[in-house]
């Protein structure tokens, strides 16, 4: 087999602390993977500036000036969050070139000597690689619980997404170009690469904490990630919002039944306030709740309808 050609997509956010020493090392790693002959020279790392207010596109533009091969990157216009920057970066390689890319964030949380175990399954013939984490002891409480929470939802829902495997992946030239497949603005990387079917391996690895500055994530964008993962892989809370609908409407008919039989036969008005008033606070958060899934679904529609591009490129090094 030919001598595979590796991108690595780096999605950045304000991180002018770290991403200069990230840039270093993950030269170094494309520098060793080459040396082994496992990748090509012309590897490179594609950075996507998800319009950072700092100096951090100053600084890629640098590390681009001196390395120009082996550095690339985009900027957005504005910020449009992790998720986009990911799809930013996959688009962008896929046009640039390579064989597969591997996706690491700016901190190099995840360990990047797995990168050496991605291509070795790539080499394997797998086509994606899910980085799977250890564990998550560098969380905190609040991250830990929520995401072990999002997990079992997820896979309850039927959108069978990896457990524990955040986009710390590798995927190969084929699985890019069947993105193009995929028009959805929407796009939730980890259920989609696991959606397409193809043959997938994985490969564990450490978590080291935050090398410089702070997460970018807070509580509503966490939710937001959940939220768009579980409406864009999964219809069956919409199925239990019916179900629940259909099981409300037929204990309803039987009281109907009950308290009409009691009033013709047994002159008996019922005395029955504490019924009345559990059912009405029970139906009504139901039917308040309910609608809200349906809206996150109409929500879903809409945006997608509306079909604005994902994002919009302001500079690019090529
Ligand atoms: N990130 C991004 N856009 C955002 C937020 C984050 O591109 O709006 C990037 C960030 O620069 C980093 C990666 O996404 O490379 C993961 O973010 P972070 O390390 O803050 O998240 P955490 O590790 O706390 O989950
Ligand atoms: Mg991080």
């Amino acid at each position: 087999m030919q001598i595979p050609k590796l991108a690595i997509i780096v999605p950045c956010y304000n991180e002018e602390l770290c991403i200069e020493a990230t840039c270093k090392r993950l030269l170094e790693i494309i520098d060793m993977l080459s040396q082994k002959s496992k990748i090509s020279q012309d590897s490179y790392i594609y950075f996507v500036d998800d319009g950072s207010k700092d100096k951090t596109w100053e600084i890629i533009e640098n590390c681009h000036n001196s390395n120009p091969t082996n550095v690339k990157g985009l900027k957005f216009i504005r910020n449009y969050g992790n998720q986009k920057a990911l799809i930013a970066g996959l688009e962008g390689v896929r046009e640039l070139g390579c064989d597969c890319a591997v996706s690491i964030d700016a901190d190099l949380q995840q360990d990047e000597l797995a990168i050496e175990k991605f291509i070795d399954k790539y080499a394997e013939g797998y086509e994606i690689v899910l980085g799977i984490r250890n564990d998550r002891n560098t969380d905190g409480i609040f991250k830990k619980y929520s995401a072990l929470l999002f997990y079992k939802t997820m896979n309850m829902l039927g959108a069978k997404i990896p457990v524990n495997h955040s986009d710390y992946r590798l995927v190969s030239k084929k699985a890019l170009d069947m993105m193009k497949l995929y028009p959805e603005k929407a796009l939730f990387l980890r259920g989609f690469f696991y959606e397409l079917g193809l043959n997938t391996a994985s490969v564990n690895f450490d978590v080291k904490p935050r090398s410089a500055g702070q997460s970018k994530f807070n509580f509503f964008s966490l939710m937001g990630l959940a939220l768009n993962g579980i409406t864009s892989f999964s219809i069956v809370p919409l199925r239990i919002v019916s179900c629940l609908g259909l099981f409300m409407a037929v204990i309803a008919f039987c009281l109907g039944v009950e308290a009409i039989y009691e009033k013709l036969y047994l002159q008996n008005v019922i005395n029955g306030f504490t019924t009345v008033i559990t059912m009405l606070g029970f139906i009504g958060g139901l039917q308040i709740f309910s609608l809200g899934v349906i809206g996150e679904y109409v929500g879903q529609v809409y945006k997608e309808v509306k079909a604005r591009p994902r994002y919009i490129t302001e500079k690019e090094l090529n």
